[in-house]
C-alpha cells in the first residue's frame, strides 16, 4: 500500500519492567524500590524480590509474559479486535491488519492474549485511515474482512 498514512508506531511493551529485575520492593508500598534487601522505610516490612510481585521477569518465570498495546492501537468490532502490524522486511512501510485476542484493559492499554509477538510494531494512531485505504484497495480489512474484487485467496496476515 502507499505510505500516505502518518502513523505513530510503538513497540508493544511488556507489563514486566526489565528495570526492576534484581530489585527489592516493599509489598505494601511498591514505590519503595531498593537495590539490596532491607526494610520498607514506610511500614518496616521486609522487602521482597521484584520478581515475586510480578513486576519483573526472571528467567525462571513464565515463558510468555503478557504483552500490552496502547488502547488506541486496537480496532474493536464486537468481539473482534484488529491491530495493524508493521512488516519489517519491506522497503516501504507496509501494515497488515491482524486479528488479535485482547485480555483486560488496563488504563490506556490492553493486554494481548494472542496474535501478537513481543517486539512487533503496531500502529497506535491513524489505523482507521489505514483501514479505509485497505478498503479502497479491496484488500481484506476490518470493515470488510473477506475483501472485495476478485475474491482470491485469503492473505489476511495469519500464519
Ligand atoms: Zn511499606
Amino acid at each position: 500500500m502507499r505510505a500516505e498514512v502518518s502513523a505513530d508506531l510503538a513497540s508493544n511493551g511488556q507489563i514486566v519492567d526489565q528495570n526492576l529485575v534484581g530489585k527489592w520492593i516493599s509489598p505494601m508500598h511498591p514505590e519503595i524500590i531498593k537495590d539490596v534487601p532491607g526494610q520498607c522505610e514506610i511500614c518496616g516490612m521486609d522487602l521482597v524480590p521484584a520478581e515475586s510481585l510480578g513486576y519483573a521477569s526472571a528467567s525462571d518465570m513464565q515463558a510468555n509474559p503478557p504483552l500490552v498495546i496502547p488502547a488506541t492501537a486496537a480496532l474493536l468490532t464486537g468481539k473482534r479486535a484488529v491491530v495493524y502490524v508493521e512488516q519489517s522486511a519491506t522497503e516501504r512501510p507496509t501494515y497488515i491488519g491482524r486479528e488479535v485476542v485482547l485480555g483486560p484493559r488496563a488504563g490506556d492499554s490492553y493486554v494481548v492474549e494472542s496474535g501478537l509477538s513481543e517486539g512487533e510494531l503496531v500502529v497506535v494512531s491513524g489505523n482507521f485511515k489505514i483501514d479505509s485505504a485497505l478498503q479502497i484497495q479491496a484488500k481484506p480489512s476490518m470493515m470488510n474482512p473477506e475483501g472485495g474484487g476478485t475474491g482470491g485467496g485469503h492473505d489476511h496476515g495469519s500464519r
